[in-house]
């Protein structure tokens, strides 16, 4: 084992606990095209996230590509800058143009004021993503949608068992998108699922992510291939058992985070909302100019330190190569998103963390 520290760390359920179900799919014989664990997992999550309509995907990005076809997403799509490159990709693997809007400073999302300026009459949907499980302005967002008639995908990758005044988030907008990577807070190693307002919509989901097969000789689209196995599935489900403790764990994790920074001037903690009950994925400080050092002056004394904090999200989306040519890529219209992207660093936070690694994180920043 490397002494590094790193930003996150996958949480593993002990493996005595993974034989026995690896044994059952080894007896089933049914490894993938929702067998048993598949389907399980999919009850499970429904009861543990409190949803209606689940289907399991392969990744989270898969499921979002898959989201916009189901939609039948055309044309231009209202999405942020300030994500993860996956969140654009998936619109241009559809063939669809970004339109880049402006991110509020206090919470990381989408500016539902800005959304509108925006809409042209290509427009046809808007993808929003709760950033670091910060729930966007949901209800600004579907009364636009509802006015110009547009489509709603949140991309929930960050937003686990996230909830709002006691009622998950993952129930708004047309469809939500989770991502089950090992660097997200719940893992199946890779793994997706998206999250249907209706059974119609569940349905014409699981045909595209079988290749577009309704039956043995009906194909409704140009489906992909997005299901999620029953390996992954079946350790999803062992997973459920432990997501609880791994999620306090976190909470202590970022208490002692906002106890031991909270006072340094130059520092500005996370935001907290009282409404929200929180899954702990991310702990992104600002490092502002009243700092003694830059973000990334403080992030290269990280890596001094072997602590791989990282810089989520920087580079904005908008300033790859494959969107920059983009006239919603103009910086000067995307300022807070071009802030916080220079001046963001994201803490490790996971359930192992020691308090001897987290001690020696906020050193680094108590020192500079
Ligand atoms: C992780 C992530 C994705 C992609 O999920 P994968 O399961 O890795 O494909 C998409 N959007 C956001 C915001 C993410 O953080």
């Amino acid at each position: 084992m490397s002494k590094i520290t790193p930003v996150t760390q996958p949480f593993l359920p002990p493996l005595e606990e993974f034989i026995p179900l690896l044994e059952q799919v080894w007896d089933n014989k049914w490894l993938t095209n929702n067998g048993p664990f598949h389907q399980e997992f999919e009850q499970a999550l429904c009861d543990y996230l409190g949803v209606k309509h689940i289907s399991l995907f392969t990744n989270g990005t898969i499921a979002l590509v898959t989201a916009l076809q189901a939609l039948r997403v055309t044309g231009e799509v209202i999405t942020t800058p300030y994500s993860f490159v996956a969140t654009s990709h998936s619109l241009l693997w559809n063939d669809l143009t970004p339109v880049f809007v402006d991110v509020e400073l206090d919470s990381f999302n989408i500016d539902p004021s800005k959304i509108e300026a925006a809409i042209t009459d290509k427009t046809t949907a808007i993808m929003a993503v709760h950033c670091y499980a910060n729930p966007c302005k949901m209800d600004e967002i579907q009364r636009i949608a509802d006015i110009y008639g547009l489509k709603v995908i949140y991309d929930a990758a960050h937003s686990f068992g996230v909830s709002q005044q006691d009622k998950t988030i993952l129930n708004n907008g047309d469809l939500s998108i989770l991502s089950f990577h090992a660097t997200k807070v719940f893992n199946t190693f890779e793994g997706g699922a998206i999250i249907s307002s209706s059974l119609q919509l569940k349905q014409r989901i699981d045909y595209l992510k079988n290749f577009g097969f309704a039956d043995e000789v009906t194909v409704t689209a140009p489906g992909i291939n997005g299901k999620m196995s029953e390996i992954n599935a079946a350790f999803g489900l062992l997973q459920l058992k432990y997501i609880d403790g791994v999620i306090n764990k976190r909470q202590e994790i970022d208490s002692v985070y906002r106890a031991a920074l909270t006072d340094i001037p130059g520092i500005t903690l996370p935001p907290v909302n009282a409404e929200v009950t929180s899954n702990y994925s991310y702990f992104p400080i600002l490092v502002t100019d009243d700092f003694p050092v830059s973000r990334d002056e403080l992030y290269q004394a990280f890596r001094q330190q072997d602590i791989h904090a990282r810089r989520y999200f920087y580079p904005l989306i908008s300033d790859m190569p494959m969107y920059k040519a983009l006239p919603s890529s103009d910086v000067k219209r995307l300022g807070n998103a071009k802030y916080l992207s220079d001046r963001v660093l994201c803490l490790p936070i996971f359930s192992d963390i020691t308090v001897e690694q987290q001690q020696a994180v906020i050193n680094v920043i108590r020192s500079v």
